[in-house]
């Protein structure tokens, strides 16, 4: 295990960062993991997580300081995501969905924008990222809420599947097309919806295979009247806003993906250290030393790259979204795989519900299929190579 530790010591944190990483572990350890059961069984939002993270002023994170943030790098925070969803995956993307909701505000606002709405963030509220409908999941293009300029107003309507956190945020950062422009791509429009603006409706939260404590809502607009000082950049300019903050959004993914990963391995390992059969520790069959060789390799190299992807960031590069769907698609797919075998290490008590790795299996699956599925990641990885 010396060498998941010797990784971990070498994320490249300043001495600030560590000591709130130091906070966040003991925060996840303490407090999250113990809850992360009763959230599961219960389909618990974890509302008590939500406060205690905001307590130790997280969201101010990637809030910039003159809109009441206290900004760190992305290393630290994905070393945050991971942290989190190691301990309560629910829990991890609930976070993690402020973040991948309110970048494209600081990136993309106006002054006045920023200062308006991002300080309700820092503060501790939530946000969600509104993208997907019935007919527009892979394909985003094809959605159809729309957005109809009425003076100083930009009416709302149409509706929204499988949004996380969707019912309970504050700020919504929600893509729709304008009226106005006809070429569906080109339409592509982002504004903010405020929580409470009339018209706007949570039609239902979703009964889910894992991440059962985060709420996946469909939502609906009929009339509701947003103002145009809230419309993020001009009419148009949606797609390339969405695809900018897809390339900051998906390394989380990733993050929160290697959390699951890691609490699978770590469990795993404990376990098949205990349990014996024939006379011998199951970790002593080489039947297990080769799955078990095969996954600490894989997680290792894993790992290393989602700091690799960080000090992109952090170095200022623009250009990383091939690195980023290769992490992506690489650490789910790997979540997947090592939770589905370390359920097979515990044999009959994986598939039981004594064993917390039961619910990182279910909670894994996912990972391979939002922020893009990793049918789609792999074509954006292969089409990268094409020579243009
Ligand atoms: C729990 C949960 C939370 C979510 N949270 C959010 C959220 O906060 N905000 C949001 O906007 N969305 C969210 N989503 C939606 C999620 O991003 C979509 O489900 C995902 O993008 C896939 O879209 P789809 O479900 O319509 O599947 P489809 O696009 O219909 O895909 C079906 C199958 O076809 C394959 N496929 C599709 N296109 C291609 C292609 N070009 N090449 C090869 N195979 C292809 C897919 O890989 C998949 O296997 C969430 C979903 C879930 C379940």
């Amino acid at each position: 295990m010396k060498i998941f530790e010797r990784l971990d010591t070498a994320i490249p944190l300043s001495p600030d960062e560590q000591l709130l990483l130091d906070s966040v572990r003991a925060l996840s350890n303490d407090e999250i993991k113990v809850r992360a059961e009763h959230v599961d069984k219960n389909s618990a939002f974890p509302w008590e997580n939500v406060q205690a993270i905001n307590q130790l002023g997280l969201n101010a994170m990637f809030i910039p300081e003159a809109y009441g943030g206290a900004p760190l790098s992305y290393a630290a925070y994905l070393a945050c995501v991971r942290e989190i969803s190691k301990a309560c995956a629910a829990t991890g993307i609930i976070w993690a969905t402020n973040f991948h909701a309110i970048k494209p505000v600081v990136d993309f606002g106006s002054e006045e924008q920023k200062a308006r709405l991002l300080p309700r963030i820092a503060e501790g509220g939530l946000a969600s990222l509104a993208i997907t409908e019935p007919d527009a999941g892979s394909d985003a293009t094809g959605m159809r809420t729309s957005f109809t300029p009425d003076g100083d107003d930009i009416v709302v309507n149409g509706g929204k599947i499988f949004i996380t956190s969707g019912d309970v945020a504050d700020l919504i950062l929600l893509f729709g097309k304008w009226s106005e422009i006809d070429d569906p791509k080109k339409a592509i429009s982002v504004l903010v919806l405020e929580k409470g603006t009339p018209g706007f409706s949570v039609v239902r939260t979703e009964d889910k295979m894992g991440h059962r404590g985060s709420s996946t809502a469909a939502i609906a607009f009929d009339n509701c009247r947003v103002p145009r000082a809230n419309l993020i950049g001009q009419p148009g300019e949606g797609l390339r806003i969405l695809f900018s903050s897809l390339n900051k959004s998906r390394p989380s993914i990733g993050a929160h993906a290697l959390g699951i990963a890691r609490a699978a391995f770590e469990d795993g390992v404990a376990y098949i250290n205990e349990r014996k059969q024939s006379g011998r520790k199951i970790l002593e069959f080489q039947g297990i030393q080769f799955m078990l060789a095969d996954m600490a390799t894989d997680l290792a190299m894993c790992e290393r790259w989602l700091w690799h992807v960080a000090a992109l960031v952090d170095g200022g590069e623009k250009d990383f979204s091939t690195e980023a769907s290769m992490l992506k698609m690489r650490a789910s797919d790997l979540a997947m795989r090592i939770s589905t075998d370390v359920v097979q290490f515990f044999g009959g008590y994986g598939y039981c519900t004594d064993y917390r790795v039961e619910r990182l299996m279910r909670d894994a699956k996912i990972s391979q299929i939002w922020e893009g599925t990793n049918q789609v990641h792999r074509q954006l990885i292969g089409r990268s190579f094409l020579n243009k």
